[in-house]
C-alpha cells in the first residue's frame, strides 16, 4: 500500500488517475475522504490509504444557476444550470461532487437517497487538465 502523505494534493493526484482515495484509521477503521493524517474519531495517527468503491447515495443537493468562474469556463451559466450534491459514500464518509444525469430543469424530480456511482470529469487542456469528481445515478 502506498505511503504517500495524506494530503489534499495527493488526493487530487489519485483523482487524476481516476481513483477516489481516502484514509482509513488502522485503530478504529474510520474512513476519511478527503484523507486526514490523523483520525478524527479516535485521534489515532496510524492511517492507511484506501480506495473507495465509487458507490454512494445522494444525501443533499442544490441546482446552481449562478456558477463560479471555473464552472462558467466549463460551460455552465444561468441558462445551463448544474447540480452539485453531497454524496454519502458506501464506506461512510460524505463528499460533495457534481451530480450528472439528473434533470436540473426539474429539480423536484431529484430524489434524496438515489443510488449513485462515481464518474470522472476531465476539464482543461495540457498542464491545466484536471480530473473532477462527479457522480451519476446508478444504471
Ligand atoms: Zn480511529
Amino acid at each position: 500500500m502506498s505511503e504517500k502523505p495524506f494530503t489534499g494534493a495527493v488526493f487530487y493526484e489519485y483523482l487524476n488517475e481516476h481513483k477516489l482515495m481516502g484514509s482509513r484509521c488502522k485503530t478504529c477503521g474510520e474512513v476519511h475522504v478527503p484523507p486526514r493524517p490523523g483520525c478524527a474519531a479516535c485521534a489515532g495517527s496510524a492511517v492507511e490509504w484506501v480506495e473507495m468503491s465509487g458507490q454512494g447515495a445522494l444525501a443533499a443537493y442544490t441546482v446552481i444557476h449562478i456558477a463560479p468562474t471555473a464552472m462558467i469556463e466549463a460551460g455552465y451559466d444561468r441558462n445551463t444550470p448544474y447540480c452539485t450534491g453531497v454524496v454519502a459514500l458506501a464506506e461512510g464518509p460524505r463528499i460533495s461532487a457534481q451530480i450528472l444525469d439528473v434533470d436540473v430543469r426539474h429539480p423536484e424530480t431529484i430524489e434524496i437517497g438515489t443510488p449513485l456511482e462515481i464518474a470522472f470529469i476531465e476539464r482543461g487542456e495540457g498542464a491545466a487538465r484536471r480530473t473532477y469528481l462527479a457522480f451519476r445515478p446508478e444504471k
